[in-house]
């Protein structure tokens, strides 16, 4: 199989490898709220995680487990980012 020259990653989600190019990564940052945020122009510094662009991988990945263990520490719900699209709770 052609793996190709580009850089390879793995989801955090589903474990599979993929082009960089084919998943959108997250950043750990202890000092910031939430801890975890959405890396949208991959330029961030900080340690990665790469999930692929599909719900089935997002919302895995909101489980905070594999993030967790992409990043070797705990994560809570708090730490997780910010879905744009989830409805607001009281207001
Ligand atoms: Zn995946």
């Amino acid at each position: 199989m052609n793996v190709g020259d580009g850089p390879v990653r793995t989801c955090i989600a589903c474990r599979q490898k993929a082009d960089r190019s084919e998943l959108t990564r997250f950043v750990f940052r202890p000092d910031q709220h939430p801890a975890i945020v959405h890396d949208v122009s991959a330029t961030l510094p900080g340690r990665g995680a790469w999930v692929h662009p599909v719900e089935k991988c997002l919302a895995k990945a909101r489980t905070a487990a594999p993030f967790a263990r992409a990043f070797r520490t705990k994560i809570t719900a708090s730490d997780l980012p910010r879905q744009d699209t989830e409805p607001k709770e009281n207001g």
